[in-house]
């Protein structure tokens, strides 16, 4: 079987965007409407001449048990799962309760964990990074998942953890 690169966060940070950018093509759901994503879905990629499967999650059932509780169990699932998790942040929003409760959880990864910044669409942005040290999972990788900012630099550091 193929590693597993998993990724993971809250509604609407660009995780879907970030799965494209991974695969060199559109076929994760790009939605500005949170929990479009139905599921854990998984796609094949291919870089530098190695393949890996890149899981793209969601499938947020805010009332049934509340948003943190939701991101929770997935970052369980992919502490089980995967061979690299990719968490996901908005740093133009910075952090909020629900990338609290992810970062809880993957804090005790034995999984590693690769903590992105993304949004971060120029060098303006960078500051909004640098807040996202205080979730206590490493340096930030700086990324724009829209426009393709740092994202092979960010692919060859996933290769690289796996
Ligand atoms: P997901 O819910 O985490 O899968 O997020 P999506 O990938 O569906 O993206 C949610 C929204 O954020 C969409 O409108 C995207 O176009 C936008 N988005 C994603 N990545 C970036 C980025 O790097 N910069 C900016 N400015 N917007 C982004
Ligand atoms: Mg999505």
């Amino acid at each position: 079987p193929l590693p597993v690169v998993a990724v993971v966060g809250r509604p609407n940070v660009g995780k879907s965007t970030l799965v494209n950018r991974f695969i060199g093509r559109r076929a994760a759901v790009v939605q500005d409407i949170p929990g479009v994503t139905r599921d854990r879905i998984s796609y094949e990629a291919l870089w530098n001449g190695k393949s890996f499967t890149v899981m793209d999650t969601g499938g947020w059932e805010p009332k049934a048990s509340g948003m943190a509780a939701s991101i929770a169990r997935q970052a369980e699932f992919a502490m089980r799962t995967a061979d690299v998790i990719v968490l996901v942040v908005d740093a133009q929003v910075g952090v909020t309760d629900t990338d609290l409760a992810a970062a809880k959880v993957l804090r005790r990864s034995k999984t590693p964990v690769i903590l992105v910044a993304n949004k971060v669409d120029d060098e303006r942005g960078e500051a909004g990074a640098a807040e996202l040290w205080s979730l206590g999972l490493g340096e930030p990788f700086p990324v724009s998942a829209l426009h393709g900012r740092s994202a092979g630099d960010l692919l060859d550091l996933v290769l690289d953890s796996m």
